[in-house]
């Protein structure tokens, strides 16, 4: 489905226009999050930023769009992968079958999900899972949901490496590489300083709000990233910049990125205050917490997004000394199996008081 340059139909004034150069092609995937944005840059770099899922519907709808704006797939000289979430970069084995000799970019960090084995990552997931308080009997079947996700992610890998800084061009212009890790340690967004375009991929997105997914380190002997952090810090970035037209990973292109940011950073607070408000009235794990906030994602995704949000908040909460992890106090208080090995999160000065400590500030 092409939804490019046309002019935004009644009702929907508020979209702003693409410019000539830049076309949007909404493709289908299977995920909840819906249909994704591939899009094109004309010029003489004609360049295809991410290529949608690894789904024959999807790679259907990438040619039909390639067609309808005139470009044979051949005449692509670049992709550029924004992220590596396989709705996203699934369909790059795909598409380089109709053109083997584009070359690939991606950020540097994504590396491990081009053609990379899955298992280190499990491995941290089902560590991850166990902390976080999921009951066992669950842990499996994630694990299980992961490992498909991960068979989705093209073999093909990228001639260059990104990194935050790097000036690309893309059609006849010239794009500054953004490093924003977050809600994937190897997000980027482009940016086109003179026109004040940006790509923000699923940095910023104009109808759900990201998630900091957690992710294992990006290397060995590094700790886990604490993605919320990180991505709250990019997302503060971004908004510092002149942005006129944000053009997103998903839904239709929006202007006022700075207006967005900040309901998105409003929403966050509010979600701080939850947690600290039901962790003072007594200790929980990142499941139990889940299970107050996201009470109908029980399973696959939706449980590993709920689990992710509660444990980038409660990394906030603990980089700021409200919150702490005490790691050999007893879980399982809850619903649901005792989950041997689970941290219990603490606010601060409930903590104090269960050491001993006199006192209350903070
Ligand atoms: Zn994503
Ligand atoms: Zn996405």
């Amino acid at each position: 489905m092409l939804a490019s340059t046309e002019p935004p139909g009644e009702g929907v004034s508020q979209e702003p226009r693409l410019p000539g150069h830049i076309a949007r092609l909404e493709l289908p995937t299977p995920y909840p999050v819906g249909p994704v944005n591939a899009y094109v840059v004309f010029g003489r770099c004609l360049t295809l930023i991410d290529t949608g899922p690894n789904t024959d519907e999807g790679e259907a709808a990438l040619l039909d769009g390639l067609q309808a704006l005139g470009v044979a797939p051949e005449k692509v000289q670049q992709v550029v992968i924004t992220h590596p979430h396989v709705d996203h970069h699934g369909g790059l084995d795909r598409f380089l079958r109709h053109n083997p000799r584009a070359r690939v970019l991606a950020h540097m960090g994504a590396a491990p999900f081009f053609g990379g084995s899955p298992e280190p990552r499990l491995g941290f997931y089902r560590q991850w899972l166990r902390e976080a308080g999921l009951p066992a009997p669950l842990i499996p079947a994630v694990l299980e949901g992961l490992r498909r996700l991960g068979e989705l992610e093209p073999k093909a890998k990228p001639q260059r490496w990104l990194q935050d800084g790097d000036l690309i061009v893309m059609g006849d212009g010239t794009w500054r590489v953004l490093h924003t890790p977050g809600h994937s340690g190897s997000q980027i967004c482009l940016y086109h300083e003179s026109s004040r375009v940006m790509f923000t991929a699923d940095h910023i997105l104009p109808q759900v709000s990201s998630n900091a997914i957690v992710e294992p380190a990006p290397g060995p002997g590094a700790g886990r990233p604490r993605t919320l952090v990180q991505y709250l810090d990019a997302l503060r970035r971004v908004a510092a910049l002149p942005i006129e037209l944000a053009l997103p990973g998903h839904g239709p292109p929006f202007a006022d990125v700075q207006a967005l940011v900040h309901e998105r950073l409003a929403m966050h607070a509010q979600r701080l205050e939850q947690l600290l408000g039901r962790l003072a009235t007594g200790p929980a794990t990142v499941f139990e917490l889940a299970r107050v906030l996201f009470p109908h994602a029980d399973h696959g995704q939706q449980l590993v997004l709920a689990l992710s949000e509660v444990q980038g908040h409660l990394d906030v909460l603990e980089a700021a000394e409200q919150v702490r992890p005490d790691s050999d106090a007893l879980a399982g208080t809850g619903a649901g199996d005792p989950a041997a090995g689970a941290l219990v999160y603490r606010a601060v000065d409930a903590a104090r008081r269960a050491h001993g400590m006199s006192g209350g500030g903070g």
